[in-house]
C-alpha cells in the first residue's frame, strides 16, 4: 500500500484506475493498495544519488499486488484479485542494455527448463503509435532486444506496433505437454517511469542522464504459473517438485521403528518423506501411492530392516531395486540438486551421475599422484586416452570436457608418462573405491 500521491506520479491513478481497488483513508491521508511493484523500486533508486559506476542495478522481490478484477473474469489460479509476482527491475546504461537482456533470457530458459518447459513462442513488440520517449531511445532499445534474442539464438516473431506505450518488450509463451500456449515470462523497457519520477545518474562527464529501466518477470504471477504447471503435468510433478517424494510401506507394524528412522533421516536430508498411515493391505498401499502420485515408494520388510536397505519403486521409472539406505538418500539428494527434473526415472540416470562423479574423482586422484611422482615429458595423447577410459561412465556431454581439462592440466603442470601411470593405477583403483565406498557413494 502507498500514498495515493505515488500512484498519481506514476500515472496509475490516471491510466490504470479501473484495475485498482478503491482508495482508502488513513488518518486523513489517501492510500492505495498497490496494483504493481515498480514504483517502489523507482523510489529505492531515487533514495541516494547514483553515478554511472553504480549501474547496472538489479533488484528483485516477490511482491504481492492487488488488482480489481470483475467477479465474472475470475478464473481458478489463472485470474485472481491478489497475487504475487516474481518482479525485478534493472536500471542500466543504454550500452549495458543488450548484455542485461541476454542475461535475462538465459535466466528465463534456466528457470523454465527446471519445470520441464523447453518449447517457447517468443514475441518482440515494437513502438505503438501513441508512445512516450524519443525515437532515438526506442530505436536503440528495440535493437538491443533484437540483438539479445539473436545472441541467445531464439526464433521470434515481431508484433509491429504491439509494444506498451512506455517501451518495447519481449513476451514468452510456453508450450505445455499437450501443445497449449501460456503467456508467461516478460521483459520490458520502460521510458515512462524514469521520466515521471525524474530519476537520474551522473555520467563520467558530470552530466545528468535518465537510466534505462527494465521490468522482468519469469513466472509473471506465481499463482498463475502454478496453475499452468498443474494443468500441464496433471499434478504429476517431477521428482524435485513432488509433494511426497518418498513414502515407506511397512509390511507389518514390526517395521515401523525402522520406517520412522528412515523418514527422519530423509527429512534431515531435505527429502519430503512419510510412512503410510497403515491399516491397509500392501496392495492397497501401493495403489494409493499411484493415485496420490507419490514419486518414489519403498516396501519395508525384514530384509530391509536387517540390512539397512531400501527397495524402491519410482512412479516414472519403475523398479529401482534394492540399495543401501545411504545410497538411496544420496541418490535422491543428488537428483534434486543436480538435474532438477526427470530424475529417479530409473537406475540408469542415477547410476550415470554417480558413476560420473566416481570416474572424475578417480581420474583426478590418478593425475595428482602422477604429477607428484612424475619426472618425464608431457604426453598429451596418453593423458587424453587414459582419462577417456577412466571417464567412460560419465554422462556423454561431460566426457570431452573432462578429457580436455584433465589433459590440459596434465600437459601444463606435470609431464606424465604411460609407464608412471601404469605403475600407479593398480594402487590407486582399490584405494579410490575404498574411499568412495566409505562415503556411501
Ligand atoms: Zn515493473
Amino acid at each position: 500500500m502507498a500514498s495515493l500521491d505515488l500512484w498519481k506520479t506514476s500515472g496509475h491513478f490516471d491510466f490504470y484506475k479501473e484495475g485498482m481497488f478503491d482508495q482508502m483513508e488513513v488518518e486523513g491521508a489517501e492510500y492505495q493498495l498497490k496494483p504493481m511493484n515498480c514504483p517502489f523500486h523507482v523510489l529505492t533508486f531515487k533514495d541516494t544519488p547514483k553515478s554511472y559506476r553504480d549501474l547496472p542495478l538489479r533488484w528483485a522481490e516477490l511482491g504481492t499486488v492487488y488488482r480489481y478484477e470483475r467477479s465474472g473474469t475470475l478464473n481458478g489460479l489463472f485470474r485472481v484479485r491478489g497475487f504475487t509476482q516474481d518482479d525485478a527491475h534493472i536500471f542500466c546504461l543504454p550500452e549495458q542494455l543488450e548484455d542485461e537482456l541476454v542475461d535475462v533470457l538465459v535466466l528465463f530458459q534456466q528457470v523454465l527448463t527446471k519445470f520441464g518447459f523447453t518449447d517457447y513462442e517468443v514475441m518482440l513488440s515494437t513502438k505503438p503509435e501513441k508512445a512516450v520517449g524519443s525515437d532515438d531511445i526506442w530505436e536503440k532499445s528495440t535493437a538491443a532486444l533484437e540483438g539479445a534474442l539473436k545472441r541467445h539464438g531464439w526464433e521470434y516473431s515481431v508484433d509491429e506496433g504491439g509494444g506498451a506505450f512506455y517501451g518495447p518488450k519481449i513476451d514468452l509463451k510456453i508450450r505445455d505437454a499437450i501443445g497449449r500456449l501460456w503467456q508467461c515470462s516478460t521483459v520490458q523497457c520502460d521510458f515512462n517511469l524514469p521520466e515521471r519520477f525524474e530519476i537520474e545518474y551522473t555520467t563520467a562527464d558530470g552530466e545528468k542522464e535518465r537510466p534505462i529501466m527494465v521490468h522482468r518477470a519469469i513466472f509473471g504471477s506465481i499463482e498463475r504459473f502454478f496453475g499452468v504447471l498443474i494443468e500441464s503435468t496433471a499434478g504429476d510433478f517431477p521428482f524435485w517438485l513432488a509433494p511426497t517424494q518418498l513414502r515407506l510401506l511397512p509390511v507389518s507394524d514390526d517395521f515401523l521403528p525402522y520406517c520412522r528412522e528412515v523418514v527422519a533421516k530423509a527429512k534431515a536430508a531435505g527429502i519430503r518423506a512419510e510412512v503410510d498411515r497403515g491399516g491397509r493391505s500392501l496392495g492397497k498401499q501401493i495403489k494409493l501411492c499411484a493415485k496420490e502420485k507419490v514419486a518414489v515408494y519403498g516396501v519395508v520388510g525384514k530384509e530391509e530392516v536387517e540390512g539397512s536397505l531400501l527397495s524402491l519403486t519410482s512412479r516414472k521409472g519403475g523398479d529401482l531395486g534394492q540399495m543401501t539406505l545411504d545410497s538411496a538418500l544420496g541418490a535422491m539428494v543428488a537428483a534434486v540438486m543436480t538435474v532438477g527434473q526427470g530424475i529417479l526415472t530409473g537406475h540408469e540416470t542415477v547410476d550415470a551421475w554417480f558413476g560420473g562423479v566416481k570416474a572424475m574423482l578417480f581420474a583426478m586422484i590418478v593425475l595428482v599422484l602422477a604429477w607428484a611422482l612424475s619426472d618425464v615429458t608431457a604426453d598429451l595423447n596418453t593423458a587424453a586416452y587414459l582419462v577417456s577410459i577412466l571417464a567412460d561412465s560419465l554422462p556423454p556431454p561431460l566426457v570431452p570436457v573432462t578429457v580436455f581439462l584433465l589433459s590440459a592440466i596434465t600437459a601444463f603442470t606435470t609431464g606424465t608418462s604411460w609407464g608412471t601411470l601404469g605403475i600407479l593405477m593398480p594402487l590407486v583403483v582399490p584405494l579410490t573405491w575404498a574411499v568412495l565406498g566409505a562415503n556411501g557413494m
